[in-house]
């Protein structure tokens, strides 16, 4: 391809423009050069987006329309937990030629500029209220601890009373021999 990107989102459609019918596809991995979003979690500077694009001519303009896979990361809102989510995200948008009318998505000089397209589908898909899991407990309001981890482990189990009956007989026996039915039993 001899046309020269002048931007990391920017596409060539000079063997397409003004041909109606032509399509070209392009698959673009662009490493962000700033950080995309505001809230706590976000695509960081350096994040690779994975561009799938699909540009047909039209006879109004080049008709951009593809997909975007990235990785957002930041923190569940509710136990603070780090997190990295893939997200993939959808955007289509006719770029017109220039013409009598003003538009936010124009043809320039035979390229595109997918930049602000696809900044704003994938702001749109970061989540208001990310989560590290969907029954994430949060922090436990006293202590400050997660309380996903602590509800996952079960106390020991109170020995049975039909042990215990048991128990007072083997008591009289080794101390080894005493737990040896529990231990059986639940491994
Ligand atoms: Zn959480």
């Amino acid at each position: 391809m001899k046309t020269r990107f002048n931007g990391p989102f920017v596409v060539p459609v000079r063997d397409i423009v003004r041909h109606p019918g032509e399509m070209r596809e392009y698959q673009i991995t662009v490493p962000l050069a700033e950080r995309w979003g505001e809230g706590i979690v976000t695509f960081d500077a350096g994040t690779e987006v994975d561009l799938d694009v699909r540009l047909e001519s039209v006879h109004e303009g080049i008709l951009v329309s593809g997909t975007a896979d990235a990785e957002y990361s930041g923190v569940c809102g509710r136990c603070l937990t780090e997190i990295v989510r893939p997200v993939e995200v959808e955007f289509q948008e006719l770029f017109a030629y220039p013409g009598e009318e003003e538009t936010d998505f124009e043809v320039q000089d035979n390229h595109v500029d997918l930049e602000i397209l696809v900044r704003e589908a994938a702001v749109m898909a970061l989540p208001f209220q990310p989560v590290c899991q969907p029954d994430c407990l949060g922090l436990d309001p006293v202590t400050g601890e997660r309380l996903t981890e602590s509800a996952g482990v079960e106390a020991d189990a109170p020995i049975d009373p039909r042990w215990s009956a048991l128990q007072q007989i083997t008591d009289q026996g080794s101390t080894a021999d005493r737990r040896a039915p529990e231990n059986t039993e639940e491994s």
